[in-house]
């Protein structure tokens, strides 16, 4: 015992030696976060070129898949990596290991181009603790004044309607955000329904403006709302589709025959095929002389007590690196070829990825042992979990002398917060900083 406190007074080498390794680590972590500004740049090129749309829902899927990230963290990766395109003194902070990822993720949540060097600033002084706090405090500023604006858009609304003193009536107003979406919906769709009809009939000597489309869309929005009695109607109901087609089709995408919705719009072979799959839809198969075969493929549909078994087998969508957890019950043969509703016919697969084997030539099938396999359009097998790149021996000295021949010196206090100790009073810090916030 003696020997050892007198070991620690005169030479101090094991305090030394865990400086050395705590430096070290300070020195790595300045490293990795040196590269990982370059993988962000690197998702972000992939993701505005999309790269990830070979089958994945976004570029985050794609990331949790590839790579392995965890659903959360893929999606911070890309949203950090968006945001940095815009806020390029972060980025460069990010680059030169002076700040953290840590750091940097929280900050992009709240900066803009005019508060990010602010921003920055604060970013260099505080730990990574100050800036969760200062970012909690900030966004509550922003959604403050995000409220507000919110009600003071929805105290705006107003339609005026008079009469003109031609008897024509005149429509000014204002409408908050979703219900003026809904509204350019109802009107985008009533003026296709209208002039979807027409085409392909004699062209008009004298086409209708856009103005004046506009304006018979909204008479075929009145009709239709005072016909069905102001009834939105139930969700399933709002949303249900009828697709007219013939039977060859359903069965032989490639098979001559139409494939039309109710309002006459044509459909690919595909989404008809889709749209029936899982009929939980009124589907009407002609003939060849257009006579009705089946009215309301309704029979087809997967029993309330089989749905629940498939929900319960496959839990959410199967395909590779997806898990939407609902979805359309796939056939993976299809029941107008003869394919049966069983459990081992089936397989749940969310919107997207129903399109993606119906319409974008992706395959699936079930191979003996009961597993399922995705094939991409070009035949390639697209496995449940992609290979790992091959790491090389010490990565960590490969990051070192690619930063030494990008001339980034990166040591042990490059990361280092300027904070000395203070007590950190997030308030007058908020007050200080947020461009809302001055009272
Ligand atoms: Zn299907
Ligand atoms: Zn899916």
């Amino acid at each position: 015992m003696e020997t050892r406190t007198l070991d620690v007074v005169t030479t101090p080498e094991p305090i030394a030696e865990l400086d050395r390794l705590g430096d070290e680590i300070a020195e790595l972590a300045a490293h990795l976060d040196a590269a990982t500004a370059h993988l962000l740049d690197l998702i972000r090129d992939f993701d505005i070129r999309e790269g990830w749309n070979t089958g994945f829902r976004s570029c985050a899927a794609w990331l949790s898949w590839r790579v392995g990230l965890g659903p959360l963290a893929a999606r911070e990766h890309v949203r950090v990596a968006r945001a940095l395109g815009g806020l390029p003194r972060l980025a460069q902070a990010l680059a030169r290991g002076e700040l953290s990822y840590a750091k940097v993720r929280a900050l992009t949540r709240v900066a803009t181009a005019e508060t990010e060097e602010q921003l920055l600033a604060v970013g260099r002084a505080g730990t990574a603790e100050h800036l969760e706090r200062i970012v909690r405090g900030w966004r509550r500023v922003d959604r403050q004044a995000e409220a507000r604006e919110a009600a003071r858009q929805h105290a705006s609304r107003a339609l005026h309607v008079y009469r003109d003193d031609d008897g024509t009536v005149v429509l000014r107003g204002r409408l908050a955000p979703e219900v003026g979406a809904l509204l350019l919906q109802a009107l985008t769709a009533a003026r296709e329904t209208l002039y979807q009809r027409t085409r392909g009939a004699e062209p008009e000597a004298d086409p209708p403006t856009m103005a004046q489309q506009q304006a018979d869309a909204l008479a075929l929005l009145a009709e239709t709302a005072l016909h069905h009695g102001m009834d939105p109607g139930t969700a399933g109901e709002r949303y249900q589709v009828v697709v007219h087609v013939d039977a060859a089709v359903l069965a032989d995408a490639d098979a001559p025959g139409q494939s039309v919705l109710e309002d006459g719009a044509r459909v690919p072979a595909g989404t008809s095929q889709r749209l029936a799959c899982d009929a939980s839809r009124v589907v009407m198969r002609h003939d060849q002389e257009g006579r009705m075969l089946e009215v309301g493929a309704r029979t087809r549909t997967i029993p309330p007590a089989l749905r629940r078994a498939l929900h319960h087998r496959d839990h959410g969508c199967r395909f590779p690196g997806c898990g939407v957890p609902f979805g359309q019950g796939h056939h993976i043969r299809h029941w107008a070829q003869g394919g049966p509703t069983t459990l081992s016919n089936l397989a749940l697969l969310c919107r997207r990825h129903h399109r993606a084997v119906h319409e974008e030539g992706y395959q699936v099938d079930r191979h003996a042992d009961g597993e399922l396999r995705f094939r991409r359009p070009d035949g390639r097998l697209l496995p449940e979990v992609p290979p790992s790149p091959s790491v090389p021996g010490d990565p960590a000295q490969i990051l070192r002398a690619r930063h030494d021949a990008e001339g980034l010196r990166l040591h042990a206090r490059t990361a280092m917060p300027g904070w000395l100790g203070e007590r950190l009073d997030i308030g007058w810090a908020i007050d200080v900083l947020h461009p809302l916030a001055q009272r």
